[in-house]
């Protein structure tokens, strides 16, 4: 076996092992030694995304039994699982003949259909069960929908292997060019041949860290974002380190990370990086020293100006306030006024009520004496 070969067979990820599902992808066969006629590999990262598209549509038409009492039975889920298959099934043969077309996209369609029919129909049966209204049949038929769908064990159906799996069967079927291999041998030469340069053959990432499976065309797309790839540090230290460890390594640790003068504030603008930084501040202490005489010629400036403003707004403060004692006089010698001339006006009040009360004391006096002598 030469090396493509080896690279093929150990490339091909065992989790693709599909047990119930038919037929077996056409890419198995041809890793153990089987010669089909024409090469089935398809692209690995488009494989991926459309299982993961599958098993995100199957998990949203189960999440309408998130509700404990609704929840599935097991035959329930299979049963859905099956539907879902033999509808992509479908769409894939569709799908086959118009080979510019890309058969994902189409694949895709089909599943957000289905997905929102079956949301529909589900969501419908569960609003009648709980309408008062409905009727009794309708309510039955219902129930034995939801008695024929079982229960739990939702990875035994549509677990990663199983998707994986039905993507490879439905890439097969429809792939278009774009997606899949589909060049054909007379020979195991030809084979041979072919498959050590087939543009989609899997290949695995080479930094071992990654682990990240793509067809070969698709490696340059990878290795320009894998975040295990080695790469010199991008400000030239020399150092070798991962793609994702080079930000931090760059705006911290790394020699050549731009910094500036820890007396920038005295207006000192070299352009340093880290490891010139102790040298600069041998060799520039003068400047540094002349900076600093400066700043301190230019404060004594400002604190001057600041002492004028201050001796300015003090001005201010003391004529004002000796306006508002002013104001305040003139108003407490009208307060005065007012209340002596209120005082004044009492008291001949009161002398003016003395002389009544003494003229009506009189004037009873003049009555009882009248009465004493008899006159009335
Ligand atoms: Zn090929
Ligand atoms: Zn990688
Ligand atoms: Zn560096
Ligand atoms: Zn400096």
């Amino acid at each position: 076996m030469d090396d493509s070969l080896e690279l093929f067979s150990s490339a091909v990820p065992s989790a693709f092992s599909k047990d119930d599902l038919e037929p077996v992808p056409a890419a198995l066969s041809a890793v153990g030694g089987v010669d089909s006629g024409r090469c089935t590999f398809y692209d690995v990262t488009l494989a991926e995304k459309l299982a993961e598209y599958i098993r995100r549509s199957y998990a949203q038409v189960m999440l309408t039994f998130k509700e404990p009492k609704n929840r599935p039975q097991p035959e329930t889920l299979e049963k859905t699982w099956k539907e879902m298959e033999t509808m992509l099934m479908k769409t894939a043969e569709v799908a086959k003949p118009d080979r510019d077309k890309r058969g994902v996209v189409v694949i895709k369609r089909s599943l957000e259909l289905w997905v929102s029919e079956k949301k529909g129909t589900l969501s419908r049966m569960f609003s009648a069960m709980k309408s008062k209204d409905s009727n009794e049949s309708e309510i039955a038929a219902y129930q034995a929908k939801i008695d024929r769908l079982p229960h739990t064990d939702h990875n035994s159906v549509y677990s990663e292997e199983a998707s994986n799996a039905l993507a490879i069967q439905l890439l097969d079927i429809c792939g278009s060019y774009l997606e899949h291999c589909r060049v054909e041998w007379d020979d195991s030469d030809d084979m041979d041949k072919h498959i050590s340069e087939c543009s989609f053959r899997p290949f695995s990432c080479e930094s071992p860290e990654c682990g990240v499976m793509v067809s070969v065309k698709n490696y340059p797309d990878h290795d320009s974002v894998c975040p295990w790839k080695r790469l010199s540090c991008e400000q030239g230290c020399g150092l070798v380190l991962q793609r994702q460890e080079m930000k931090k390594h760059m705006t911290t640790v790394c020699p050549r990370k731009p910094i500036s003068c820890p007396y920038k504030r005295l207006g000192c603008d070299a352009a340093l990086v880290l490891e010139t930084l102790e040298d600069h501040l041998s060799t520039a202490t003068d400047t540094h020293l002349w900076l600093a005489v400066l700043l301190l010629d230019k404060q004594d400036t400002y604190i001057q100006s600041l002492q004028q403003k201050m001796d300015e707004l003090m001005d201010i403060v003391e004529s004002t306030e000796q306006d508002l004692k002013e104001q305040h006089s003139v108003k407490v010698r009208a307060i005065e006024k007012q209340m002596s001339s209120l005082k004044s006006s009492i008291s001949s009040h009161s002398s003016t009520t003395k002389k009544e009360v003494a003229r009506v004391k009189e004037e009873q006096d003049r009555i009882r004496t009248q009465y004493r002598v008899g006159k009335i």
